[in-house]
């Protein structure tokens, strides 16, 4: 497919412009105008990532990411828009606007650094650090072209375009596993996996996203070293949760976590409901979900972090508030804040999910149980609520797997909102008050708010 210029060991594949079909029209002005700058600057500057791989394949990429000889310092100097981010990983963002175009210096091998200018030799302690598992926790030596391509992760995302001769330098034979369908890390599995073990996300991340396959010294270490996914923070997992869940491949990524001993670095509740395999409706209901995601990203339609992190849970926090009512004294609604407090906390180690999300998947949960209460004012006060829409979908989608009850639940609600004021009136005149216990417990409850 390509036309290729083969040179010696350590010099990359040369792609001419003429054998390729990364132009200039499929790039945003930002990134080109940071190369221009860099090149004019007096330094080597490429497009490289999913900026060069998403267009070779023919879709649009993300984002672009930019690779240069530059300094993060001296990057600042050529930008008065450019902030200086990251700790384990230092970067410069050019910022315009809400478009923010990453620039990160060639990062060198850790083993040696005789060969950075004299500016950049500090003390090497600073710049790299291991952890005992092999975890790279800081990778800032610079080095040049060549080392920076083997520091990347796969093949695929290690080519580099210039926008100075417009050819593409291929360091790791990127361009024919790019040709074959293929996910490969560069060098050897294990190791890579150790430096950074979110690099088994990815590697799934972009088989399904390129519909492409993992080469298979790629994919064998995976089950086995899923473990070490313990060691990431909570933090950059939110960042990758939202990566695969919410880029339209959320079923397949689940699967394919599933199935590689991944998801339960994720979600450990699910994942429990998984392998016990009792649950049915539990399962159905998550993959239907997943499906129901993909296709509203598919059709352009919104979706929120929150409503799938709440079905995720749904099941696991059903069984636990049973649980938990049927072995104390706890009211149905003490049994239910309390078992959601511990479920959120238990998930919330392995996803910081940020406390706007939170707030809407409590609300959803919460909501579950007042759209099955509609006698007097209650209906009415639960449509106002600014929640209702999702929690109403989530009935729907519960009332989809489970049927019976729930299912007429939520068809009630569907005609409900639909109806005239005189229907809805009518709609709720048969219903009976709750059991006063419960309006007891409720009123001795000092404030019983979704949002605790
Ligand atoms: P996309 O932006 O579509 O998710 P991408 O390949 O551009 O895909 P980014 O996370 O934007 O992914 O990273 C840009 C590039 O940086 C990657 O293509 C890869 O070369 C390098 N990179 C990113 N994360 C890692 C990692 N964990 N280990 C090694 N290299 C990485
Ligand atoms: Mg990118």
């Amino acid at each position: 497919m390509f036309g290729k210029t083969t040179t010696t060991t350590n010099l990359p594949i040369v792609i001419d412009r003429a054998d390729h079909n990364v132009s200039r029209k499929d790039i945003s002005d930002n990134a080109l105008k940071v190369l221009y700058r860099l090149n004019k600057g007096g330094y080597e500057a490429y497009l490289v990532g999913g900026g060069v791989r998403d267009i070779l394949l023919g879709q649009h990429p993300k984002d672009f990411d930019i690779a240069t000889n530059a300094t993060p310092e001296q990057i600042k100097e050529l930008f008065r828009n450019c902030r200086l981010i990251g700790r384990r990983f230092r970067l410069a963002h050019i910022v315009f606007g809400r478009d923010i175009i990453e620039v990160a210096t060639f990062r060198g091998h850790h083993g040696s650094n005789q060969d950075q200018p004299a500016e950049q030799k500090q003390s090497k302690q600073n710049l790299s650090k291991q952890s005992v598992h092999g975890m790279l926790l800081r990778d800032n030596i610079y080095g040049s072209i060549d080392e920076d391509a083997e520091r990347r992760d796969f093949t695929i995302n290690s080519l580099y375009y210039s926008a100075r001769n417009f050819k593409i330098y291929d360091f790791a034979n990127g361009i024919t596993d790019i040709e074959n369908k293929q996910i490969r890390l560069i060098g050897d599995p294990e190791t890579r996996y150790r430096e950074d073990p979110v690099r088994m996300l990815r590697a799934i991340r972009f088989a399904t996203k390129l519909d492409m396959t993992i080469h298979k010294d790629t994919a064998k270490p995976i089950p086995t070293l899923a473990p070490l996914m313990a060691n990431i923070p909570a933090a950059r997992m939110f960042e990758e949760y939202l990566k695969l869940f919410l880029a339209g491949k959320a079923q397949a990524n689940f699967n394919l976590l599933a199935e590689n001993n991944l998801l339960e670095y994720l979600f450990p509740h699910i994942s429990q409901i998984l392998s016990a395999n009792t649950n049915t409706a539990a399962i159905k209901f998550i993959q239907r979900v997943l499906q129901n995601t993909d296709n509203r990203i598919n059709e352009g339609k919104r979706v929120t972090p929150a409503f799938l992190l709440a079905a995720v849970i749904w099941y696991s926090l059903e069984e636990k508030i049973k649980e938990l009512a049927a072995s104390s004294a706890l009211s149905p609604q003490d049994a239910f804040f309390t078992t959601m407090q511990e479920i959120m906390s238990e998930q919330q180690q392995r996803i910081a999910i940020p406390k706007r999300f939170q707030l809407p998947m409590k609300d959803i949960w919460f909501l579950q149980d007042k759209l099955a209460r509609r006698e007097g004012t209650k209906a009415f006060t639960v449509l106002e609520h600014p929640r209702f829409r999702a929690a109403y979908d989530f009935l729907l989608l519960r009332g989809e797997v489970e049927g019976g009850e729930l299912q007429a639940l939520g068809e009630w609600w569907t005609i409900f909102q639909e109806a005239s004021d005189d229907t809805k009136q009518q709609m709720v005149k048969g219903f009976k008050g709750v059991r006063s216990s419960r309006r007891r417990n409720t009123r001795r409850r000092k404030k019983p708010t979704n949002s605790e």
